[in-house]
């Protein structure tokens, strides 16, 4: 698969990326939805663009001068298309509400720095006249990371990172590169790909999200395996806070006490914004290849894929679709609902690199997921994930359209608790959605345990936000009992912040409130995101 390039397009307003790729359901499905899920339908149409509600901008006349002052007025907007465009995120509830006309938390103004300067003198403006910034990278948060509170404050601005978007050097001997944190994936792959190098960061929201964005929330690709995850990729940051500037990172391991990368990493926002990023790079692979293998059940899949991720050789991918996911193929959006998906549990494994390493390591792993029960498929399942990898959420727009609700929620835990857990989450979705379909994949593996992925599908009801938040909920509570993490890969942001407060404790909390005082005395920075 070659790397997909920048999608021409700016993001749909109420639903993911390119209004060019938006798919139609197919009549089967649509079949499916209304006989096994009684889905009838959407309660209302949704609203145009012009139909939205926004609140009246707040900012008053002389904090707007002071912002143009430093960026330039063109970069300072207070016009209803960039409101609208930088409104929450894009997880379901996100778009349910856009749908529905409701830009009650459109910010105030929209401001887009054009260097580390212009951010460190922005936020001191906003400091010193009380207005919530709230930093916006691709606008993919999940977790309502984009939402500010805006109690107290003179009114809110979003801080658009987009014109930060620059390969600032390549250290090819250490193998650094130095990135701007508003560079979308997919630019930064072009970038790097005229070096022959890659990051190799590829989440599902891929085509829209930011290299700030992903430092910030630690976020995780489908090549974790091989890659690993993104924070595993900082190796340093220049940050910019009220209090003035941090640079993180001088080496890529130190024991100079605790490290304070880790401090920024997951911050999403509320300790300071991160206007560069110094990151490890690898060779852009020579070959690529990706096959589906088939086990009888999940529990030998769990087993097979463990012994993988403990014992190696380790792919650059590796994915196992419990039996649900895998009957619904929602591994290959293109067979959706088609029977040549089977029954079983598929493994989608990949190799990227070297031809001989991708040799070597797919004959290797071959051995061992057929010494564990794993029937070969060949490259054909392999190929069709890897074409339609990006491809799920314009699939949910067109569900939620037809009536559906439908949303994903992710976590980890041990490997000895991963049986559990995944049966927690389960019955916690079922019993609070009566009997919504409910599907997990492995998406992410350790040695020590692995992420689980469910992806949930339901019929709306009246009341789709409220459904959702009562499902949300029971399953949250079921990952902390069963020994979870609330979040693997998708943040803290608002939605999770009461559950990170359980699973950290009063001290974790009073820690991180202590650093974003010392940050942030006057609290600007994404208000009431992340710290519990
Ligand atoms: C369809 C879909 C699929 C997804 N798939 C994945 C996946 O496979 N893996 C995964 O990890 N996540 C996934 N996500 C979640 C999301 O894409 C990630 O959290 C991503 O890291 C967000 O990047 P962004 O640039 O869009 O950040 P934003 O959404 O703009 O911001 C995220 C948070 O970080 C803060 N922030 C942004 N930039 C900066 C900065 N420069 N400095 C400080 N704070 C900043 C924001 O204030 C916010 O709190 C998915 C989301 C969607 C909608």
């Amino acid at each position: 698969m070659e790397t997909p390039s920048t999608p021409a397009e700016p993001m749909l307003w109420s639903g993911w990326g390119d209004p060019a790729k938006a798919t139609e359901l197919p009549e089967p499905v649509r079949k499916l939805l209304a006989d096994f899920l009684g889905v009838q339908g959407p309660a209302a149409p949704a609203a145009t663009f012009g139909e939205v509600r926004l609140p009246a901008a707040a900012l008053p006349p002389a904090v707007l001068a002071a912002l143009a002052a430093i960026t330039g007025a063109g970069y300072v907007r207070t016009d209803d298309d960039a409101r609208i465009r930088h409104t929450r995120g894009r997880s379901t509830p996100d778009l349910l509400r856009m749908r529905a006309g409701d830009g009650s938390d459109a910010p105030d103004a929209v401001v887009l720095p054009g260097s580390h300067d212009e951010v460190a003198a922005v936020l001191r403006v906003c400091a010193e006249h009380r207005v919530a910034v709230v930093p916006f990278g691709g606008g993919t948060s999940v977790v309502g990371g984009l939402v500010a509170s805006r109690e107290g404050f003179a009114g809110v601005a979003a801080l658009d990172l987009s014109r930060l978007n620059r390969l600032v050097s390549v250290d090819v001997e250490s193998m650094v590169a130095e990135m701007e944190p508003g560079l979308r994936a997919p630019q930064a792959e072009e970038l790097l790909a005229s070096h022959g190098l890659t990051l190799g960061h590829f989440p599902q929201s891929y085509e829209y999200a930011t290299l700030g964005g992903f430092a910030a929330a630690r976020s995780s690709g489908q090549a974790s395996a091989g890659y690993g995850r993104f924070d595993d990729m900082v190796v340093g940051m220049t940050v910019a806070t009220p209090r003035g500037t941090l640079e993180t990172g001088r080496a890529p391991k130190s024991a100079a006490g605790p490290d304070l990368r880790q401090v920024i990493l997951g911050s999403e926002g509320a300790f300071g914004v991160i206007t560069s990023l110094r990151l490890r790079v690898r060779r852009a692979p020579e070959r690529r290849v990706y096959e589906g293998w088939r086990f009888a059940t999940f529990a030998e899949g769990l087993a097979a894929v463990r012994r993988l991720a403990q014992d190696g050789p380790a792919p650059t991918v590796l994915r196992l679709s419990d039996e649900t996911e895998t009957l619904v193929g929602l591994a290959q959006p293109g067979e959706l609902g088609s029977s040549a998906t089977g029954s079983g549990c598929l493994v989608v494994a990949g190799y990227e690199g070297g031809p001989d390493d991708v040799s070597y390591r797919g004959e290797r792993a071959a051995a061992v997921l057929a010494a564990t029960g794993g029937v070969h498929l060949g490259p054909e399942p392999g190929e069709k994930w890897a074409h339609g990898r990006f491809d799920a959420p314009y699939l949910r727009d067109s569900l939620l359209a037809a009536g559906a609700t439908v949303e994903t929620l992710e976590t980890a835990c041990f490997w000895s608790a991963v049986p559990r857990l995944y049966e927690a989450v389960r019955q916690a979705l079922t019993a609070a959605l009566g009997s919504p379909l409910v599907m997990c994949h492995v998406s992410h593996v350790y040695g020590t345990g692995a992420s689980l992925y469910f992806t949930v599908v339901t019929a709306q009801t009246d009341d789709p936000v409220g459904q959702w938040a009562a499902a949300k909920r029971a399953a949250s509570e079921a990952i902390l009992r069963a020994g979870g993490t609330i979040t693997h890969h998708h943040g803290v942001g608002r939605d999770h912040r009461e559950a990170f407060g359980a699973e950290i404790g009063e001290l974790g909390a009073e820690i991180l409130r202590a650093v974003k005082e010392r940050l942030d005395p006057a609290g600007v920075l994404n208000p009431g995101v992340m710290i519990p």
